[in-house]
C-alpha cells in the first residue's frame, strides 16, 4: 500500500525580522506614521543574528528542510541574502512577499503554507514572532515556537 506521508519532505519554517534578525534599531520607521517601510528594509544589513534562534535552526536542518518565509518584499532579496549568508545561516528556500503584494501578514504566510503544502510537503513547525502569524499557524495544526520574547513587532 502507499504511504502518503512517504512523498513528502518535513519542512520548518522560520521568519527573519524579529526571528532570527533583531531589528529593534529599525523599528523606529514604522512605529509611527506614516510607516517608512523602504527605510525599515534598507537598514537590515545591520541587524544583529538573534542567535539560540540561529542555533535551533541549524538543529532542524540537520533532518528537516528550512524555508525561510518573510514578510519583506522580493526587492529586498539579495540584501537578505547577503545578511543570511554573512551570518552563515543554511536554508534551502528563502520565501518573500511579492512587491505589489499588500497582504496582511498572516494572510500572505498562510497562502505560502498552502503553496508549501501543494508541492507534497508537511509543515512541521514554524518559528515566528508576530502573535497574528503565530496564531495563524497553530490554527493550521502547525506547532509553533512564539520566539516574541515579550516584545510586539508588525514585522
Ligand atoms: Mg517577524
Amino acid at each position: 500500500m502507499h504511504d502518503n506521508n512517504f512523498m513528502k519532505s518535513s519542512v520548518c519554517i522560520f521568519d527573519i525580522d524579529g526571528t532570527l534578525a533583531n531589528c529593534d534599531h529599525r523599528l523606529h520607521y514604522i512605529k509611527n506614521k506614516p510607516k517608512n517601510w523602504q527605510a525599515f528594509y534598507s537598514g537590515c544589513m545591520d541587524d544583529l543574528l538573534i542567535w539560540p534562534v540561529a542555533e535551533m535552526l541549524e538543529l532542524f536542518s540537520k533532518n528537516n528542510l528550512i524555508y525561510i518565509v518573510t514578510g519583506r518584499p522580493e526587492s529586498n532579496r539579495s540584501l537578505t541574502e547577503a545578511w543570511l549568508n554573512h551570518h552563515n545561516i543554511k536554508y534551502d528556500k528563502l520565501i518573500m512577499r511579492g512587491d505589489r503584494d499588500f497582504r496582511k501578514s498572516p494572510d500572505y504566510k498562510s497562502s505560502v503554507c498552502d503553496k508549501i503544502e501543494a508541492e507534497g510537503n508537511k509543515i512541521i513547525l514554524s518559528v515566528e514572532d508576530r502573535k497574528d502569524c503565530v496564531n495563524m499557524f497553530i490554527n493550521r495544526d502547525i506547532y509553533t515556537f512564539d520566539v516574541s520574547n515579550g516584545a510586539e513587532h508588525d514585522a
